[in-house]
């Protein structure tokens, strides 16, 4: 791109040009990225009156599989609700019926621990993704999300000002650019080099639908909640999501001839290549990968190093996954909704929104550092040779915790 002739944009965004605003008041805000995270942060400035303008590169809301269902924690996903005025109409949609776990053992299939709460006294309701952001995004009208945007980098000027280089535009200026565009952040790589790494495991998703109808026998197993099943570095983990249907983790260590790109290595494996990294486990469990529909997607899971921090930058700054992407053990969207309900609060209430950024980055940093570390380590004992009983282990640790 030729040199940013900065003085030469607008403050366009959505095709309005809006007056200057003092930014010590409300400063010009854009937010990258519309998955949980960023729309919560959305949600929580909008409801004060703050402008802001969420940059996303899908198409539509539902322009793709947006993954499996998230249970949302009461300290966490359900704590930001609140704050957003929307922790009722959560509970008004989320599965409360769906928050049971069981572990079967891999040979046998037997059932090795049950944990199904009593009707009414769960605490963390599940939610198909594409729900979430739905919900998410109804209070915020038509025209604050701009999507089909996906933002190419963030470029600066020397007073401070920053700008998205989009595909067919750079939009701006902003006083205040968040990255809430998840573990491959764009706005990341305005503050540090730093990218993640693959941790050597890959989840392999499978799609199953009408479960009930066509794999009675398989809904029965997965029972109301989800299914775990850990075995020398290997794991099949089965989830009910919503509308019938059933989503399976099929993951495993990659052997040595992967590379550190598994999703190309394994591109277009088939269901019976993909059985073969299965081989012993018993018959029961097996079916989740046999009487797939299909597969839906290959997810090498990458992590940011556990102490990630960066050089704080005025009117930059980072939420959820592209500050603290993390193996995935039932964390990272409480922890991208958390950060973005505690961004938006500090920065609506304090005198000085520059100041707020970084005081809101260092408490920030200090939670996702120490529950990455934890997670990192028990991400790595799952998938050793001991996963089986580091998982039961891990499930009594939870709820002498509780
Ligand atoms: C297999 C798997 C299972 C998981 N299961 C769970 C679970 O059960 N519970 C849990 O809490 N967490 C789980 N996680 C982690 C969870 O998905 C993330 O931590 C969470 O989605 C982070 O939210 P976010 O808003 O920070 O980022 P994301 O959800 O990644 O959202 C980022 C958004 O930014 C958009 N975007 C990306 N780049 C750009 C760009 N350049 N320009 C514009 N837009 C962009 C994306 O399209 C997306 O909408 C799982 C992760 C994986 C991989």
């Amino acid at each position: 791109m030729a040199p940013l002739d900065i003085a030469s944009y607008l403050f366009n965004i959505g095709g309005y040009v809006i007056n200057e605003i003092d930014p010590m008041k409300a400063p010009r805000i854009a937010i990258v990225g519309a998955g949980p995270g960023g729309l919560c942060a959305a949600n929580l400035l909008h409801r004060a009156g703050w402008p802001v303008t969420v940059f996303e590169g899908d198409a539509a809301f539902d322009a793709r599989d947006q993954g499996g269902t998230l249970d949302l924690h009461p300290d966490g996903g359900q704590l930001a609700l609140a704050k957003a005025g929307l922790l009722e109409d959560f509970l008004a949609v989320a599965r409360h019926e769906d928050q049971g776990q069981r572990v079967l053992d891999h040979a046998t299939g037997a059932v090795l621990r049950e944990e199904i709460p009593e009707e009414g006294t769960g605490d963390r309701p599940e939610i198909d993704r594409v729900l979430l952001r739905q919900l998410l995004l109804r209070p915020l009208g038509e025209g604050v999300v701009r999507w089909g945007e996906p933002v190419d980098a963030v470029l600066s000027d020397d007073s401070g000002a920053h700008f998205l280089r989009l595909r067919d535009e750079v939009a701006g200026p902003f006083d205040l650019v968040i990255g809430a565009d998840g573990a491959w952040s764009r706005v990341r790589s305005a503050l540090a080099e730093q990218q993640p790494t693959y941790t050597g495991v890959t989840f392999v998703e499978l799609w199953f639908s009408q479960v009930d109808e066509r794999h009675a026998a398989l809904s029965e197993r997965v029972g109301r909640g989800s299914v775990f099943s850990l075995h020398d570095g290997a794991g099949l983990f089965a989830q009910r999501n919503g509308g019938g249907a059933i989503r399976v983790y099929a993951a495993f260590r990659s052997r040595e001839s992967d590379t550190d790109r598994p999703d190309k290595a394994l591109a277009g494996i088939t269901l019976a290549e993909l059985r073969t990294r299965f081989e012993g486990w018993s018959p029961a469990l097996l079916d989740f990968i046999d009487k797939a529909d299909r597969i839906a997607a290959i997810r090498p899971i990458v992590a940011l190093p556990v102490d990630f921090r960066w050089t704080h930058k005025p009117g930059l700054t980072l939420l959820g996954d592209a500050a603290h992407v993390m193996p995935p053990m039932g964390e990272g969207v409480n922890l991208a909704m958390l950060d973005a309900a505690e961004l938006a609060e500090s920065l609506i209430g304090a005198a000085d929104w520059r100041q707020a950024t970084a005081a809101y980055e260092l408490a920030m940093l200090e939670r996702s550092n120490r529950i990455a570390s934890e997670t990192r380590e028990a991400f790595a004992q799952w998938f050793s040779a001991e996963g089986a009983q580091s998982l039961l282990a891990h499930m009594d640790q939870r709820r002498a915790g509780e």
